[in-house]
């Protein structure tokens, strides 16, 4: 069980001392500074299987797997060798491989809404990418978001909603010209009468509603089969093209990613665009767009809207994607780990119910959430209703017993195929034992 380490002398604190003096808030992506739930962020020596270890020798369970890309564990042999491999290879050309087409097919394969498909280097970039390839396949400039999706920090998308839909959204970052936003709008997730209103008044002027099928960027929050269908059906009647965020999602809930799920309820199911990142790179800077054939081919080289990248299709990172995406379709893979994070909600559920603390929580695949209130939000505003000191004490009660949940209360959490039955189980007495001295 690891120590409080938030004070001198522990290594974790000496190296967020260092960090800060040169590196704004001592990381380089905000959530990692602990600054929601307090204290020193653990940084990581190392890492395999289901643990990590952090700079003073602590063991913790990783229940962030690299926010999600990690889906085998940490150091799975046949990515190792794979990578390895192709290390010795070369690190980059600048010039196509073999292997960039082996992951297309790969995807495209197992992606039935993927006709083709495009390598970047970020989620930020396949998202952003999509975007203007949406607004010059339609010719269109506005586009639809919902509150308390992330889709990276694209100036177009770090948007929060305005005063109402005949208004468009306000910028959430500094730097962002409010012009910039001026063609975004920001609608509330599952809410179908504002999603009505809004295509009444701008489906004929939208490019593209972005969507996360299953918000992983506010905790856990799926969008209704109801509400899914009613953005297919709006969305091609208004002649908008309908885009899946699955960034977090994509051969994470399932091999066919969300949509899968919903196809099973809506057949026929299908997105007009997909974004990919995380579990496609393996833990590897690397991420895609794709979509249909008519749609792709306006990119360039073939059509007129631009995008291109040094290192996109780098073949380390496509080797260590491919291989990746090789070990997902071994028979039962998605069982076992849908099996295995089913097991994790449910067991910190019931500890919780025994203690009458109120808890609830879900889970798709590999992904889960949970919120310290009685019924599963449906929307940001719900969600952010959450007691977020009861979190903080939460996170860091498990943190000292050497459970690293994600550092905020609207972030998913991720379970790997190399967590174990009695990994589950420790999770579960340490949050038994929280819940016992509330
Ligand atoms: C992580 C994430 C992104 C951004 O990906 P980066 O690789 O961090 O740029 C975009 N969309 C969703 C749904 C994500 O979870």
């Amino acid at each position: 069980m690891a120590p409080n380490t938030d004070t001198a002398p522990s290594r974790n604190f000496a190296l967020f001392e260092r960090a800060k003096k040169l590196i704004p808030g001592g990381v380089n992506s905000p959530v990692r500074a602990f600054k929601a739930v307090g204290g020193t962020p653990r940084f990581v020596q190392r890492a395999q299987g289901a643990y990590f270890w952090d700079a003073d020798g602590q063991r913790y369970i990783d229940y962030i797997g690299s926010w999600g890309p990690m889906i085998l564990g940490h150091g799975h042999p046949a990515v190792v060798e794979a990578v390895q491999k192709a290390v010795l290879e070369g690190f980059s050309y600048g010039a196509p491989t073999e292997r960039e087409v082996e992951l297309a097919e790969e995807i495209v394969r197992l992606v039935p809404s993927i006709e083709m498909l495009r390598l970047v280097s970020s989620g930020t970039e396949a998202a952003m990418s999509a975007i203007r390839l949406a607004r010059g396949a339609t010719g269109r400039s506005k586009i639809i978001k919902f509150e308390g999706c992330y889709h990276g920090h694209a100036d177009a998308l770090l948007v929060k909603a305005g005063s109402g839909l005949a208004t468009f959204g306000n910028p959430t970052s500094a730097g962002v010209p409010p012009e910039v936003v001026q063609h975004t709008l920001v609608l509330e997730y599952n809410n179908l009468s504002q999603l009505e209103e809004a295509f009444a008044l701008h489906g004929s002027s939208t490019a593209c509603l972005m969507i996360e099928p299953i918000a992983g960027n506010m905790n856990f929050v799926r969008a209704s089969v109801p509400f899914m269908q009613r953005c297919r059906e709006l969305c091609t009647q208004h002649g908008v093209l309908l885009v899946f965020d699955e960034v977090m999602t994509g051969f994470r809930v399932a091999l066919g990613g969300a949509q899968s799920v919903y196809a099973k309820y809506l057949p026929g199911f299908k997105p007009d665009m997909t974004v990919l990142g995380k579990v496609i790179g393996g833990g590897m800077p690397l991420a895609a767009f794709g979509g249909t054939r008519a749609v792709m081919e306006q990119l360039a080289p073939m059509g007129p809207v631009y995008q291109a990248g040094t290192l996109s299709g780098n073949p380390v990172a496509t080797a260590c994607g491919l291989s990746t995406l090789r070990e997902l379709q071994k028979p039962g893979f998605y069982e076992a780990l849908g099996e295995r994070t089913r097991s994790l909600v449910s067991g910190l559920t019931g500890a919780a119910a025994q203690a009458g603390v109120p808890f609830c929580g879900d889970s798709e695949g590999g992904m889960f959430g949970f919120f310290l209130m009685d019924k599963l939000p449906q929307n940001y505003a719900t969600v952010m209703t959450t007691d977020s000191p009861a979190f903080n004490r939460f996170f860091h009660a498990m943190l000292d017993k050497g459970v690293y949940y994600a550092p905020a209360l609207y972030e998913a959490g991720f379970v790997s195929s190399a967590h174990t039955a009695a990994d589950i189980e420790a999770t579960v007495d340490a949050a038994t034992q929280f819940f016992a001295a509330l």
